[in-house]
């Protein structure tokens, strides 16, 4: 994974439910809020206009995996569930 392009914020509309249900999806572990909220769930970010943000703090961070947000992990998710 170590060269993967990267995206910043401002994201758009398809970009920020991408984001958001790749979060949800199991595809990957979630983007997750360093400080301890309880529970994993807790601690999820969710993706925004402006970027993460954290449901339970101040926590936000500036960037994702383009793969994460242009949609093609579903792709490779659903190829993945076949096999
Ligand atoms: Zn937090």
């Amino acid at each position: 994974m170590g060269q993967q392009p990267m995206t910043q914020p401002p994201w758009n509309r398809d970009q920020i439910e991408s984001l958001n249900e790749f979060q949800q999806s199991g595809f990957m572990h979630p983007f997750t809020c360093p400080n301890n909220h309880g529970s994993n769930e807790a601690r999820t970010l969710r993706a925004t206009h402006n970027g993460w943000t954290c449901p339970n703090c101040e926590y936000t961070q500036g960037w994702a995996h383009d793969f994460m947000a242009d949609g093609s992990w579903r792709e490779v998710h659903a190829a993945n569930a076949i096999r």
